[in-house]
């Protein structure tokens, strides 16, 4: 007896105790991670989580966010039923209503919707939980809607769109291969923790490392070179580092000779960046500069991780990053092992080296079936490149102007208006529909503004399909069911199908009959990977060739890599649409509005992250909001600190153009002096409020949330 007691108290599985160990995944962030967990169940109960040895990407390890995964899944704070406002929206009064009721009003709403303005007034949203978007994609097609729109109109999709400009397929990095690691802003240690152990494992190894980034983070403080430019400089590094490259004589002519557009003009454009030029554009020193480019363009092979965020978010964030993979070509490390291997996706967004329909499902109507979607007009090359979605900055606009066809209503899975510049103003805005549905996990700020509210279940409670780039997948089980009366936001997508397209036959054939006509190319199954509840490695994997541009071309209108954009120049006659990878600065910094620079003398750098947090997920939870203090702080470098008369936790007013929220100062070396960095996800100081609704990039429509002006003063 004793013995048991010990085993229960110890939470060890086995017949004795009764305790199981369920397989499933995180998503907590999502989806480039979903590390494996072993979740150990007692009486339908998750009594304790731990990562799962089995999963090929984790190998057991998980963040402290995904150690707080139960925490999560019975946080008090979840919605239990579906509920109906009855109060004024953002009073936050609801009533529970019954699946049913809640299903049939939405499916009457939107096909009112529908019949009087068409269905193109209806958009699709899905916020920054990936899993569910492919079903969602082909819900908003079947309907009729060309507006299936998702969070990626401010995160990954811009730098894919660099990517796809400059060379039709995007490349990513040949990590277990690769001898010169160029990372250009990202920390993996605060994000992705088997990236950040892909990279301790190369440097065991001897891989060089360079690091761009303003910041001093755990990876910059690991590199052989810490490039740490101001914020917004990106293009002007990238095209000095080209500079030497060149003039030195150390690109690939036989790639740049056989496989470019444009060269000429390029290396005539780049002239006028020589390292002391780019030292004065980026405040990097020429000799890192010469001392970087060498470096990547001599150690074979090399490669360049991006990231989603750091660089796009930038008003020249677009052409930037334009400049920065252009790097890749020129150095011959496109579609070469250790350099950007091209690996198409699988299955959302992972490569999991195995064909799927996934495209074909999702496009269940062509775009040119349909009405031109949000933002067309706009960001027309967002609409030639980017992966088939509404670019969502130009939503709240869209729905004050109603030009140019108005939007009535939003059906939206985990959205948050505070994703917006002008984050206020987005919230306006959705009060002017005529009906707003908000399916979350939480209650949260946005899902107070909704008429209905639907509750999902998390990772652990539902079926999902998933990949890893190591030619792994896996269909997970709920390990319990979901709680409450929630439901997987994929069943929630399947039951609205039956109403608003109920002649779509897959959908009708149900959801793991869909997952085996997306999988069929690749001859497995639903059922044969319920048979392995941890995952398993793809039989027969897809091993594609190194250089498919040698025999199948570039996947870009002139067949080749494109130093000069033919994309860009459809639209050429619009200010800063220039076919080449022109620099300039950002449009609220020192060198393009200096009057604004006297005004307000610091750079607003925004959005990183915390290993802890992620957007406004886990600020919640106890165990990791416990890790740091939980208040909205800004990161000051004790130089501008002390010229400013502050001390650690001072409160200040922290201002833009645009207003002002009020937050701690926290001082720390990580950031440069002249520079503020201001973590986001606070909803009491949100420092989305302080950019206005049009500071975007304007190809890309992505908000320059990582380089605008701001002051900062004693409250
Ligand atoms: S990195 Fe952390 S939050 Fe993200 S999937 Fe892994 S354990 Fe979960």
């Amino acid at each position: 007896m004793q013995n048991i007691g010990n085993l229960l108290k110890g939470k060890i599985a086995g017949p004795e105790t009764g305790i199981e160990i369920k397989k499933s995944v995180c998503a907590i962030c999502d989806p480039m991670t979903q590390c494996g967990l072993d979740l150990y169940v007692k009486d339908g109960q998750v009594i304790k989580v731990e990562g799962s040895e089995e999963n090929p990407y984790s190998k057991g390890s998980l963040c402290s966010k995904g150690a707080a995964n139960r925490q999560y899944l019975y946080s008090e704070e979840r919605i239990r039923t579906p509920l109906k406002r009855v109060g004024p929206k953002g009073s936050g009064t609801f009533q529970p209503i019954t699946w049913a009721e809640a299903l049939d009003t939405i499916g009457e709403k939107l096909h009112q919707a529908k019949v009087e303005t068409g269905p193109e007034s209806v958009v699709f949203f899905a916020g920054y939980t990936k899993w569910f978007r492919p079903y969602l994609k082909r819900l908003a097609h079947s309907f009729g809607s060309p507006n299936y729109a998702t969070e990626s109109s401010t995160c990954y999709q811009a730098m894919a769109m660099a990517q796809r400009l400059v060379f039709g397929l995007p490349g990513g990095p040949d990590l277990p291969n690769t001898n010169c690691l160029l990372v250009w802003s990202s920390n993996p240690f605060h994000t992705n923790p088997g990236v950040a152990k892909a990279v301790l494992r190369g440097l065991k190894r001897g891989m060089k490392l360079i690091v761009v980034d303003p910041r001093q983070t755990p990876t910059t403080s690991r590199a052989d070179i810490h490039l740490q430019l101001r914020p917004g400089t990106d293009g002007a590094l990238a095209l000095s580092m080209a500079n030497v490259i060149i003039s030195e004589g150390l690109y690939d002519k036989d790639f740049v000779a056989n496989y470019t557009y444009g060269f000429e003009e390029y290396r005539a454009y780049i002239q006028t960046f020589p390292p002391a030029r780019g030292e004065e554009l980026t405040g990097v020193p020429a000799d890192k500069i010469v001392a970087a480019a060498r470096m990547f363009a001599t150690v074979k092979n090399a490669c360049i991780m991006p990231s989603s965020a750091p660089v796009v978010h930038h008003t020249n964030g677009l052409q930037n990053y334009r400049a920065v993979f252009m790097l890749v070509g020129l150095t011959g490390n496109y579609d070469v092992k250790g350099g950007n291997l091209v690996n198409p996706p699988s299955f959302v967004y992972q490569a999991g080296n195995f064909a799927t329909r996934e495209h074909e499902f999702e496009q269940s109507r062509a775009f040119s079936a349909m009405a031109q979607r949000i933002g067309a007009e706009e960001f027309p090359v967002w609409m030639d490149v980017a992966d088939g979605q509404a670019q969502a900055m130009s939503i709240p606009d869209q729905i004050r102007s109603g030009r140019p066809y108005p939007i009535r209503a939003i059906l939206a899975f985990g959205m948050n208006f505070r994703m917006w510049p002008d984050s206020l103003g987005m919230r306006r805005s959705l009060e002017d529909l005529d009906f707003l549905v908000n399916v979350d996990v939480f209650m949260t700020e946005t899902c107070k503004y909704a008429d209905l509210v639907l509750p999902a279940c998390t990772s652990m409670e539902r079926s999902e399909l998933r990949c890893y780039n190591m030619g792994y997948v896996l269909y997970t089980q709920p390990a319990i069911p979901p709680l409450y009366e929630s439901r997987s936001d994929a069943d929630i997508i399947y039951a609205l199908a039956e109403r608003l397209c109920p002649e779509d036959a897959l959908f009708r054939a149900g959801y793991e009959a869909s997952i085996d006509w997306i999988l069929e190319p690749s001859g497995m199954t639903t059922a044969e990977l319920k048979k392995h509840p941890g995952g398993m490695f793809v039989p027969n994997p897809r091993i594609l060739p190194e250089r498919k541009y040698e025999t199948g071309g570039f996947k870009t209108p002139s067949g080749k890599m494109e130093f000069v954009s033919t994309v860009i120049a459809r639209y050429q006659e619009r200010p800063g649409f220039d076919p080449l990878p022109v620099y300039r600065p950002s449009k609220y910094s020192r060198e393009a509005s200096p009057e604004l620079a006297r005004k307000y003398p610091l750079i607003l750098n925004t959005g990183s992250r915390l290993p802890m947090f992620v957007h406004t997920r886990t600020y919640r939870l106890s165990w990791p909001s416990s890790l740091r203090p939980n208040h909205p702080s800004a990161d000051l470098n004790p130089v501008d600190a002390e010229a400013l008369g502050l001390r650690q936790d001072d409160e200040v007013r922290l201002s833009t153009l645009m207003g002002a929220i009020r937050v701690k100062v926290n001082l720390t070396q990580m950031v440069q002096p002249g520079m503020v960095c201001m973590y986001h996800g606070f909803g009491q100081a949100d420092v989305n409020e302080l950019f206005e609704k049009d500071y975007l990039d304007p190809i890309s429509g992505f908000p320059g949330f990582k380089s605008a002006l701001c002051s900062v003063e004693k409250v």
